[in-house]
């Protein structure tokens, strides 16, 4: 049974459910190319994704720490159901003292925007450093397809609404008991966040995997969304081997609940945790 919420080393961690995220079978690639793709769906019965967005919410003695927004009014109706969470938890926007960005994708940081004011009226915005420099980049912009553009868009709105709120950080620990852990693949910042607990630690991986009943078992699986997928792929097998053989608790943007990694013959497989 996974529970929502849960305490490690020093936070209690609450698991906000923003909305459910649909899209056809055809989003999902592998670094393999096509007939690879086929191999690894054949087994698979769905024809569709059908994945949580999540944020999370961290307390300890010292105050609110959030790790990623979700999307806020911005994708409709459907989504931004984790302002209600936050509420429902018995928190208030201005309580919020800082946000922890995994990436510049829209279901991650719209939600640090309410149209063109702050949701957030206290909070410091923490965005891996390597992010911030790829999505402010002019030249990184004009070299890919206007479709793949959404977090240059969010990147520059984020400096015209937080402005002097914005920090940003490296790898390592980066608050008492929680270490940025680099994650590259997905977007070229990409990054978790692992927090630490004498028994088992907690990896918060952000969009590491979206589909946890088929990457696991083929890591080589990535989703269009991955701006370089072979990193992506690289970034997931590293992080699925450490994560089993360590022990650590995972969850993320796109899997349900809490989870930990078993090692399956050669591959992985998530079981709640
Ligand atoms: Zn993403």
């Amino acid at each position: 049974m996974n529970q929502s919420s849960r305490r490690f080393g020093r936070y209690d961690i609450t698991i906000l459910h923003d909305g459910v995220f649909q899209a056809p079978a055809d989003v999902l690639i592998h670094a393999g190319g096509d007939e690879a793709r086929k191999r690894a769906l054949a087994g698979w019965s769905k024809s569709a994704i059908s994945v949580d967005v999540n944020c999370f919410l961290l307390r300890d003695d010292t105050g609110i720490t959030l790790v990623d927004a979700g999307t806020g009014p911005s994708w409709g109706d459907a989504f931004g159901h984790a302002r209600a969470a936050l509420t429902a938890a018995g928190v208030t926007p201005d309580q919020v003292q800082r946000i922890l960005i995994s990436h510049l994708h829209g279901d991650h940081a719209l939600g640090l925007f309410d149209g063109e004011t702050p949701y957030f009226p206290q909070a410091e915005i923490w965005v891996p450093q390597v992010e911030l420099a790829f999505f402010t980049d002019e030249q990184a912009r004009e070299a890919l397809p206007a479709s793949r553009r959404s977090g240059f868009v969010i990147a520059a709105k984020l400096q015209s609404l937080y402005g002097g709120r914005i920090r940003s950080f490296g790898e390592g620990e980066i608050l008492p008991g929680i270490a940025a852990r680099s994650l590259p693949g997905h977007t070229p910042g990409h990054t978790g966040f692992i927090v630490q607990d004498a028994q088992h630690s907690l990896l918060l991986w952000g969009d590491l995997v979206h589909v946890e009943d088929l990457q696991p078992g083929d890591p080589d699986v990535g989703l269009v969304y991955d701006l370089d997928p072979a990193a992506a792929a690289r970034s997931r097998h590293i992080i699925l081997k450490e994560a089993a053989r360590d022990g650590w608790i995972v969850s993320g943007g796109h899997i349900t609940g809490f989870q930990r990694v078993e090692v399956v013959a050669d591959s992985y497989r998530l079981v709640p945790a």
